[in-house]
């Protein structure tokens, strides 16, 4: 890890890239960047027009025929020079990231490094599009099929992760040989720029990854385009769900990942020191504003009186800093109105009846006064009909709900509309067992507080944390963007005489 995190020098409008280049689009509108640390306005990011949306839709379109006919193998080695030279750059990114998030420096780098893993795994393209082959499924005739990519894809990312989750879509929609269009999200989106500048000194021909800025207009310009194929969405579930029927009326793929509300449940055979390590990095890390955060404990049997008081100890000494500060722990909140729903929901949480064990709100960081933060804040005595064990609140809000035993925790945690992921902390391997299979939630942990899948494994929830059918990266994803074709083939001198009216079988 570098002493200092690098300042990479920034512009100070943010544009779109679009056919290999940065494309200002003056007349558009445009809205303030910050930096959540300072409370100020670093940057100005343009916002598309439907005019900038077809732009990028047409660069990407004309991009499309010579990028999908070139050999995967020859896609790779780009693929390969953008993975040096993410690896060259990532602290750079990361810095990016911690500038305009807020998330703290350390977990900006794992982010890239997450980042990193997924052009990885999409360098491996030609064994991913390797197809299956039946020789003689009948007398002289053979059966294979390949995959082929959509055309035009597009993806629409969240503030949280402005490096990882792009690459949860970019780097496999192309190396399978789709051309691309990115929307990040308008409130970090540096990161993007950045990497389709790496992509194009990686030697990517022009207008196969595009980035354009923007809000609803540029995502609604992307979803009714007739020439986007495929959308991939992660955000909050509402708009995952609009993004979802509107993209399948219109006959496009579609996978939407929307929110969450995580559990860990702690039993009374775990190693409690372990569970509050796990709980408070999982809580509190990139201030909760993370889809895998830990937002609810589960505290099985006699654990709450034991744990709540260490939980409590380590929220009220939590190092809250600008996230440059190396020693930082935790960030501030994206902004300004993330930090006041975020205190509003605790002011809900204290009116619905909860015990407020540390209240976070108002928390001023010297030399930051103007910054957007919050301190770490936990409840007890939380009970499923309150809004803030319902609803995802994305900050650093821990609830603890009591629960007199396993069966109780797991029904709870499957009457929850949300199923992203969760976690289990206990040495009991019967229980760990149970937990896997009964779970009704994507992505489970045990002993694990953030069971974030590696690159090779793919990363979707269930319930109302995931709309469509495959999951993001890894082989779902290969699936995702591209389409099965079988080809059956025989040559003349095995073509028997006469027309056949009726359903051909093995011969
Ligand atoms: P968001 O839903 O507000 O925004 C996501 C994207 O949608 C952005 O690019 C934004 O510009 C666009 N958008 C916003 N409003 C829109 C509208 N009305 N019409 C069309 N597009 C619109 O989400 P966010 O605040 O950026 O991110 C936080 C949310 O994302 C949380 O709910 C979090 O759980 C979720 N998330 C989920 C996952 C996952 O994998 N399931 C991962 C990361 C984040």
């Amino acid at each position: 890890m570098s002493k200092h995190p690098p300042m990479p020098v920034m512009s100070n409008i943010v544009s779109h890239w679009i056919n290999g280049k940065i494309v200002t689009d003056t007349g558009a509108r445009a809205q303030d960047v910050f930096n959540p640390a300072t409370g100020q306005a670093t940057r100005k990011v343009e916002l598309a027009t439907l005019e900038t949306v077809d732009a990028a839709v047409a660069s990407a379109r004309s991009a499309f025929p010579a990028w999908s006919d070139m050999p995967p193998i020859r896609r790779a080695r780009i693929m390969n020079n953008f993975l040096a030279l993410l690896n060259a750059h990532k602290d750079e990114l990361a810095s990016i990231i911690t500038q305009e998030h807020g998330k703290v420096f350390t977990d900006a780098q794992g982010e890239v490094m997450r980042g990193i893993d997924i052009v990885e795994f999409a360098c491996g393209v030609p064994q991913l599009l390797k197809g299956d082959f039946t020789d003689q499924v009948s007398t002289g005739i053979d059966n294979w099929t390949l995959r082929q990519p959509l055309g035009v894809v597009a993806g629409i990312t969240p503030f949280n992760f402005p490096c990882m989750v792009p690459c949860w879509m970019f780097p496999v929609a192309i190396a399978t040989g789709n051309t691309f269009i990115l929307k990040p999200s308008e409130r970090d989106p540096s990161a993007a720029l950045f990497m389709a500048e790496l992509f194009k000194q990686a030697g990517l021909p022009d207008g196969v990854f595009n980035v354009v800025q923007g809000d609803k207009v540029a995502v609604d310009g992307l979803l009714e385009h007739p020439d986007v194929r495929a959308i991939s969405f992660v955000g909050s579930t509402p708009i995952a769900q609009y993004i979802y029927s509107r993209g399948a009326e219109l006959g496009k793929r579609v996978q939407a990942l929307g929110g969450a509300k995580n559990h860990m449940v702690v039993m009374p055979d775990a190693d409690i020191d372990q569970a509050v390590d796990g709980l408070i990095g999982a809580a509190y890390g990139s201030a909760g504003e993370r889809c895998m955060a830990i937002s609810v404990a589960v505290l099985v049997g006699d654990v709450a009186d034991k744990i709540i008081p260490k939980l409590a100890e380590r929220a009220r000494t939590l190092k809250i800093k600008n996230g440059m500060e190396l020693d930082a722990e935790m960030g501030p909140i994206v902004t300004r109105q993330a930090l006041e729903r975020i205190e509003g929901y605790i002011e809900t949480g204290v009116k619905e009846g909860a015990k407020l064990v540390v209240d976070g709100r108002g928390l001023k960081v010297p030399g930051h006064e103007q910054g957007f933060f919050t301190g770490g804040t936990l409840f007890d005595n939380v009970t499923p009909d309150m809004r803030i064990y319902k609803e995802e609140i994305f900050g650093p809000v821990l609830v603890c709900v009591r629960a007199k035993d396993f069966a109780q925790a797991v029904e709870l945690i499957n009457a929850h509309e949300f199923g992203n992921g969760v976690s289990c902390y206990t040495r009991d391997g019967n229980v760990a067992r149970e937990f896997g299979r009964r779970i009704q939630v994507g992505m489970v942990g045990i002993n694990v507080p953030i069971p974030v899948p590696m690159a090779w494994h793919g990363f979707g929830g269930w319930k109302k944390s995931l709309f469509g059918d495959m999951h993001a990266y890894g082989e779902e994803g290969v699936r995702f963007y591209t389409k099965q074709k079988s080809i059956m083939q025989r040559w003349p001198e095995t073509i028997g005489k006469g027309a056949e009216f009726v359903m051909p079988t093995a011969k």
